[in-house]
């Protein structure tokens, strides 16, 4: 496994929004390669338009452009960003924006169709989109990072806005990426746009509760499959890899519902205690970075966290963590994905014959796009929500979600995962079907 699981991340919205979270590009199989066979598997499961499904497997359009920023030092080096547009049969484009030195063209593709997915079994009025930068952040000023994202902004300018495509944070953006933008944006349109970006800080427009919404929906999900399971959430025990914002708020969570977190991890290690961990006295990356094996009395592995013999393991730092080579190693019956793509199709195959229950990331860590979409009407009708009513919606709409998907489990002998695609694909495909392909 990497090496540096649990800890490569900068963005604060863990699933990529998720800040926290990351997918790792470099492991051996792409985003685009595993969105492309899940569409596939979950096609061949229903009666669909194959004109439609050949339809799904391209994006709409993939802006690239090359974007030359002055370093501090009045050198100009040039990057290259782009803005993948997936969908759009059911709203304007929407997904985050990660700068990271592995963004490609096809990464940024398969993660817009994971986007469409993620949205529409949320039953939110989204298409997928994905964007990024080629750009290792830690290796720029923040006066440098605020001209990248300016200059991006306008290069992306024709493409984006709050009717047509709205970005949000990702790996290695955050609230203040998303300010610029916004501010960007706005400037040369000539008023001010909210609505073009969600994810933003609450003083411009942002939501309260946004930053938490993933990791908030893992904890909720974990709550429902451990309940599904009929195990009672006090006698759970619970591994998080990634102390980002989707692995420290999903941990925090569910330890305040009274499960036990035995394990978390960050870039550096895993601080273990089979009796508990108090997660609200161990900062998040986010609060103190990589901090979590200076407060560990214990400290194991990365790869050690993912084979704990746990109740539920959520893998919630960076993609394809659990592949064929440690599938058959994992203990818990319950893993509830975090990140985006953890677990590789050929692990999900080798986990499925186990029996082992894999909530997909679709669902799993949808909270962040679902309060985006909350804070994107709060931006419509300047008119802000309290963090409760943010959180009691995004409790509403997550059970709706998840009993869709429970039926669609319940009905069909298939995987967690089949089950939220052939919900989502098949919401997409009717609306495909009805709007028709014109001209
Ligand atoms: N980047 C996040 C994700 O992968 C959130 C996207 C959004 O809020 O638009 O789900």
């Amino acid at each position: 496994m990497d090496a540096h699981a649990g800890g490569e991340r900068s963005s604060s919205d863990g699933d990529a929004a998720a800040g926290s979270t990351s997918e790792s590009t470099s492991a051996s199989e792409s985003a685009l390669e595993t969105a492309r066979r899940q569409l596939d598997r979950a096609a061949g499961y229903l009666e669909l338009d194959p004109n439609v499904v050949e339809r799904l497997h391209h994006p709409t359009k993939v802006e690239e452009v090359t974007i030359p920023v002055e370093r501090d030092d009045g050198t100009v080096e040039v990057f290259t960003g782009y803005r993948a547009q997936h969908d759009s049969v059911n709203g304007p484009y929407k997904g985050g924006l990660r700068y990271h030195p592995d963004v490609t063209r096809d990464e940024c593709v398969g993660l817009a169709m994971w986007m469409t997915w993620k949205c529409a079994v949320m039953g939110l009025p989204f298409g997928g989109a994905k964007g990024g930068i080629a750009v290792d952040p830690k290796q720029l000023s923040g006066d440098e990072k605020e001209r990248l994202t300016r200059r991006f902004t306008q290069e992306i300018r024709g493409i984006i806005g709050p009717t047509r495509d709205i970005p949000a944070p990702d790996m290695g953006t955050d609230a203040q990426t998303m300010a610029w933008l916004m501010d960007a944006y706005s400037m040369q349109e000539a008023e001010t746009i909210p609505g073009v970006v969600t994810g933003k800080p609450p003083i411009i427009g942002g939501s309260e509760g946004r930053e938490e919404a993933p990791g908030r929906s893992v904890a909720i999900v974990a709550r429902e499959a451990c309940a599904y399971d009929d195990r009672s959430l006090t006698e759970t025990t619970v591994a998080v890899q990634g102390y980002g914002s989707v692995g420290a708020n999903a941990a925090r969570q569910l330890d305040e519902w009274g499960a036990s977190v035995v394990a978390i991890s960050d870039v550096n290690g895993a601080m273990y205690d089979p009796d508990g961990i108090d997660v609200a006295s161990v900062p998040s990356h986010d609060e103190e970075p990589e901090a979590v094996t200076r407060y560990a009395d214990t400290v194991i592995s990365n790869d050690d966290l993912l084979e704990l013999d746990v109740d539920v393991l959520i893998p919630a730092a960076i993609g394809n963590v659990i592949t064929t080579e440690n599938a058959d190693e994992v203990r818990a019956p319950i893993i509830v994905e975090g990140a985006n793509g953890p677990v590789t199709s050929g692990a999900d195959e080798m986990l499925a014959e186990r029996d082992v229950a894999v909530i997909p990331d679709i669902l799993a860590n949808a909270g962040g796009v679902t309060v985006s979409y909350f804070e994107w009407l709060q931006d419509i009708n300047r008119r802000s929500w309290s963090l409760d009513r943010v959180n009691e919606e995004l409790e509403t709409e997550m059970l709706e979600a998840w009993r869709a998907v429970r039926h669609t489990f319940d009905e069909r002998d298939l995987t967690w995962r089949e089950a939220a695609y052939i919900v989502a694909l098949s919401r997409v495909a009717a609306a495909h079907e009805a709007r028709g392909l014109w001209p």
